[in-house]
Order: structure tokens, then C-alpha cells, then sequence
């Protein structure tokens, strides 16, 4: 696609939107799967953060091959230069953080609000990320903050130590990376921790989005396949009422056919026993997002990025395209995922009945 193909669709994009307020629900605050967040504020510019001495350079829209995650840089190396390859890749994509990178990459693509996901390393404890993401994102509305739970609070505890942090920090959802995090859903113990986690987030009106599929490039290669839709399915999801979405559709790591075949049929068995399920957009091929949108109703599917692991106008055309593609209403379906979910999962009241 070239640069004015870009814009033109980006702009298409923003007609349809009129004065609708846009929402990406997955994007990251800082580098999650290999780095803890090692920020420090750029002197002399308000709302910028830095890992490296390289100089912050603004995104802008350039020409595109939307196909391009069917042949990740690094993707034939061996796994060990793969995982140098990626943790660079990370680096370079995390140099920069804070309000300015974001907003920066919203202004792109007509997105009005985010909500960040932090995600606790498996031997990580105590509040640093919140702290930092709060410090650099508290004060604009664009922000929305999500927790995740460190491993070393009991199961029992976590219902008080989330309501604690829903207090202190104005939390909205709940994070669950089983890989990163290290929860072993394969095992029974791995699901009685996310059952409790779940129970929590339900007794504190939190949202979840658990990552879904398997996660490649996990520094602990036994937990690349932890959040697997085969051990997402034997979690008792009845155990909340809030809506839970399953980041990736699930499909993370997989090919189309693969995610097609296996992936897709037990991603809908989940969805008809459960409504209050629904799943995001974020790194999902074109191709894929065709296949998922014309199998799924557009009101259980939100849009999601990854940001910044994936530029956000990227991931917004990658919608667009598998929209197109699709044989769904483009303009009906583009306000529900973009849109109109997101408020009524994030932004409607819940009425409390007595
Ligand atoms: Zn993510």
C-alpha cells in the first residue's frame, strides 16, 4: 500500500468516525516481555520518557506491506538469535515512552483513548510499574490504567490487594499474561490462580483482557504455550460477570490455517456458552481478522494494537482491510469495534442491583 492509499483509507477512517470517540484497548506502557520499565524523564520535554540516548522521533505515515507479519524479521534464526533479534526489536520499539510517544501515535489514526496494560514478569513483585505508568500517565482522561498481579500475593490476598490498588490508582481493568507472568494453565494449580484472579477482578469491577494464544517470544520457553486457547477453555469463566476480553482472538503465534482450523471452533464454543466474552483485533493478520470477522458478531470484538510493539495506524488499516475483506456492514461494524463496545464495556456504569 503506497503512502497515499495510507492516507486516503486513514482518512476514509476519520469521515466515518465523525465526532465518535475511539478506542484501543491493548497497548503497553512500556517493553513488557523482556525489560521492567527502566524510564527516565527527557529533560526539558514534558511527557517523554527514554530508555536510551537515541533521540525521539515522531511516527508518521509511510508506505506499507500490510502482509508483512507473515515474515517477521528474525522468524527463520535460530531460537537463540531469534530471541536476540526480538529483545532488540523491543528495545528499539520501547526507546521512547510516556504522553507525547502516545498521543503522538493516536493523532495518526484518529484514536481518543488507550488503555494501558502493564504485565508483571514472573519473579517481579511490589508496585515500581504502576508507579512509573501512573506518574507518567496519570493525568490525562486519554489513559486508561489496567493492574496486573504480581505472583507473590497469595491467592487468598488478592482480592484485598486489588482493591487496594483499584483505590490508589484509579484502575479499570485487570491484565492476565499467563506466559509472561509465568501461570501454568496446563496445570490445575494455574487455573485455581487465574480463577482467583478472576473472582477478585469481579468483586472489584475490574475488566479483564488475558492474552490469548501462545507467546513466542517468552524469555522462559516452557511457558510459550500457557495461554493457549486449549487451557483458556478449561477456566470456569462463570466465576465473573464482567466482560472478559480474550486478547488476539486468541490466535497469538498461530498461522491462518492453524488459527482457522483449531483455534477459531473453540474460540466460538467459548463465545456461545459465555456473552460476556469478547476478543481484540491486536496482531492479528489481515487475512485471519477476515475470517473472525465474518464468523464473530461485531459486538463482541473491540480493536486493539499493541502498541507500541505494532504502530497503531498500522493495526487500525490492518481493520480496515480485514473489514473490507469481509462480508460485514464496513461502516456499521468499523463504530462497533472501534467505538461503541468500548464504551459500553468501559464506560457504562454498571447499575448495581440490591
Ligand atoms: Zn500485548
Amino acid at each position: 500500500m503506497d503512502q497515499k492509499a495510507v492516507q486516503n483509507a486513514l482518512n476514509t477512517i476519520r469521515e466515518i468516525k465523525g465526532s465518535h470517540t475511539f478506542y484501543d484497548i491493548h497497548v503497553h506502557p512500556f517493553e513488557v516481555m523482556f525489560d521492567a520499565c527502566q524510564y527516565r524523564h527527557s529533560p526539558g520535554y514534558d511527557g517523554l520518557y527514554c530508555s536510551s540516548s537515541s533521540t525521539y522521533k515522531a511516527p508518521e505515515i509511510t508506505e506499507v506491506n500490510l502482509h508483512q507479519d507473515l515474515a517477521k524479521p528474525g522468524e527463520t534464526l535460530d531460537p537463540k538469535y531469534r530471541a536476540m533479534a526480538c529483545l532488540l526489536n523491543a528495545r528499539r520499539f520501547y526507546s521512547h515512552t510516556g504522553p507525547v510517544v502516545f498521543a503522538d501515535q493516536m493523532a495518526l489514526c484518529g484514536i481518543d483513548k488507550v488503555l494501558l496494560l502493564p504485565v508483571m514478569a514472573e519473579n517481579e513483585s511490589g508496585e515500581a510499574q504502576m508507579n512509573a505508568m501512573c506518574r507518567m500517565f496519570g493525568q490525562s482522561d486519554k489513559f486508561m490504567t489496567a493492574y496486573s498481579v504480581p505472583n507473590d500475593i497469595p491467592n487468598d490476598d488478592v482480592d484485598a490487594q486489588m482493591g487496594r490498588i483499584v483505590a490508589k490508582y484509579n484502575v479499570r481493568a485487570l491484565k492476565i499474561h499467563p506466559s509472561v507472568t509465568g501461570i501454568d494453565l496446563g496445570c490445575q494449580k494455574g487455573i485455581d490462580r487465574v480463577e482467583s484472579l478472576l473472582a477478585a477482578a469481579n468483586n472489584n469491577g475490574l475488566k479483564v483482557v488475558i492474552h490469548g494464544g501462545k507467546s513466542p517470544n517468552c524469555k522462559n520457553s516452557q511457558a510459550i504455550s500457557y495461554g493457549i486457547i486449549q487451557n483458556l477453555r478449561n477456566i470456569d469463566w462463570s466465576i465473573i460477570s464482567e466482560p472478559v476480553i480474550i486478547a488476539h482472538g486468541g490466535c497469538f503465534g498461530y498461522g491462518y490455517e492453524e488459527a482457522k482450523e483449531t483455534i477459531v471452533p473453540i474460540l466460538l464454543n467459548l463465545f456461545e456458552s459465555h456473552d460476556h466474552l469478547s476478543f481484540d483485533t491486536s496482531a492479528i493478520g489481515i487475512e485471519l481478522l477476515s475470517h473472525l470477522f465474518e464468523r464473530f458478531d461485531s459486538k463482541r470484538i473491540l480493536f486493539g494494537s499493541d502498541a507500541l510493539y505494532e504502530k497503531q495506524w498500522i493495526s487500525i488499516l490492518k481493520l480496515w482491510c480485514g473489514l473490507t475483506l469481509s462480508n460485514k456492514k464496513l461502516e456499521k461494524s468499523l463504530l462497533d469495534i472501534l467505538c461503541l463496545n468500548a464504551i459500553k464495556i468501559f464506560e457504562v456504569k454498571k447499575v448495581m442491583s440490591i
